[in-house]
């Protein structure tokens, strides 16, 4: 629940915790407003009604909050409770803490709860007991003076959540954070940390500690892609008309892996890992964090680095035996398309050494030297496509072209009476180096064919 109190002429005194009792569930309830999506600070007024009141901010707010619970707004805007940060990162938790302004005919009781976004500097000044560094750094930036009664309140509430903060911290997986591109060289380093921050003692809300070392697991003995940002495009184009598509461990470019596109691809998503296992396909899809327009304060960007990584995990699916994936599945759909497109060779994969400091660490351990698989656009498809649009190959073309892909609903299996949706691949045409038409779609109606596979 977000704390700071707008700066005002009424004296707050904090009861101490032990005094505090339980808030009632309203007040436990997380509330956003519809208009701004911020999270609302909450408090009885002086007639004991419960009231919603936006965080405090540098500028002021256009609008009146209109309270409803966070759940249900969409990409909630999360701000640190401490400095006003827009990219919190862990939640803490605190014994409850109220604080009550006294004016001179009525009062009012602000309780702040018991839950705090922290970013990732506050969250290590709180976790260091340092009290009255979290205060200085919220006001420096919010840039109210100091003192004030304002500041002297931030103060006590400061004071309050550090001397009664709850050991552990958890991870905040509904932060949208600037997107920042990872080399395909340092996936390595990537997936090492993402397995440290699996098996390591930050709660996550999403997955169960034994799915997380499930996961961290195959991570390990996973193999790794990046995908380029060409190969980024063709996959959401083809993703937003999959069909559904049942798959099977051999359509994965490899039984467990860790997927980096170049760009989000839906929802922020820039990320996917699978697992396969006896019950089906574990998917979970990843967000970055820590992305340069975030983070101004380099010091800041290294914690971040050392305490989360690069990837937080913000979505999980066991994907059963026989359950199709659609268009309408998201950063999934976009995840299945890329693979059947791997499989179909519609790119080539190009196996690349990671970054030499990552290879010298792996060296150092006697782990064997990572690689990293580059899925990128070929840059002319040599054979198995027919166009039936004639001339058009002979033009000279200063663009390439996507020649889009579609489905077909393709015979398989014994007596071949089974039918499966198969998509035949949308690929480029012209120079590897010509610049890519935007919006040119140009249909095939014949392309290569997919081996039927024996079942
Ligand atoms: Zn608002
Ligand atoms: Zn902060």
């Amino acid at each position: 629940m977000s704390h700071s109190i707008p700066p005002s002429d009424d004296p707050p005194t904090r009861h101490p915790p032990d005094a505090a009792v339980c808030p009632p569930a309203d007040l436990r309830r997380e509330m956003a407003c519809r208009i701004c999506r911020r999270i609302l600070n909450t408090y009885f007024d002086a007639t004991g009604r419960l009231r919603h009141l936006h965080p405090a901010a540098r500028t002021s707010y256009d609008h009146d909050p209109d309270p409803v619970p966070s759940a249900e707004v969409a990409g909630v805007a999360r701000s640190c409770d401490f400095c006003s940060d827009r990219y919190p990162v862990f939640r803490l938790d605190s014994g409850p803490v109220q604080a009550l302004a006294l004016g001179e005919d009525d009062s009012s009781v602000h309780d702040f709860g018991t839950t705090w976004s922290a970013c990732i500097t506050c969250t290590l000044l709180a976790q260091a007991s340092k009290s009255e560094a979290l205060t200085q750094r919220a006001v420096t930036r919010m840039e109210w003076a100091d003192p004030t009664i304002a500041a002297e309140a931030v103060r006590a509430i400061h004071a309050g959540v550090v001397g009664t903060l709850r050991p552990g911290r958890t991870l905040l997986t509904d932060v949208h954070w600037p997107h920042t591109p990872v080399t395909a060289t340092a996936l390595p380093k990537v997936r090492d940390r993402l397995t440290a921050l699996l098996t390591g003692p930050d709660r996550m809300d999403l997955l169960k500690v034994r799915q997380r070392r499930d996961i961290a697991a195959s991570l390990q003995g996973g193999r790794l892609f990046a995908v380029d940002d060409e190969f980024t495009d063709l996959a959401c184009t083809a993703a937003t008309d999959l069909p559904a598509t049942v798959l099977d461990v051999e359509d994965l470019p490899a039984p467990h892996g860790l997927l980096l596109w170049a760009n989000p691809v839906v929802g922020g998503v820039c990320a996917a890992s699978w697992a396969s296992t006896d019950q089906g396909i574990r998917i979970v899809s990843y967000r970055g964090v820590g992305g340069s327009a975030g983070v101004a304060d380099g010091l800041a960007v290294q914690a971040l680095r050392e305490q989360v990584g690069w990837l937080i995990p913000v979505s999980h699916r066991l994907l059963v035996h026989g359950e199709a994936i659609t268009c309408v599945d998201g950063a999934l759909a976009v995840l299945a398309a890329t693979w059947l497109l791997i499989a179909q060779r519609t790119g080539e994969t190009v196996s690349v050494a990671a970054d030499r400091s990552i290879r010298k660490a792996y060296e150092r351990t006697r782990r064997p030297a990572p690689e990293v698989r580059l899925v990128r656009i070929r840059g002319r498809q040599a054979t198995g496509s027919r166009e039936t649009r004639r001339g058009e190959a002979r033009e000279p073309q200063a663009q390439r072209r996507w020649i889009s892909g579609y489905w077909r609903s393709q015979p398989h299996g014994p007596g071949r009476a089974l039918r499966k949706d198969v998509y035949v691949i949308a690929y480029l045409r012209g120079p590897a180096d010509a610049p890519i038409a935007a919006s040119t779609t140009v249909r095939v109606l014949a392309g290569e064919r997919r081996r039927p596979k024996l079942q």
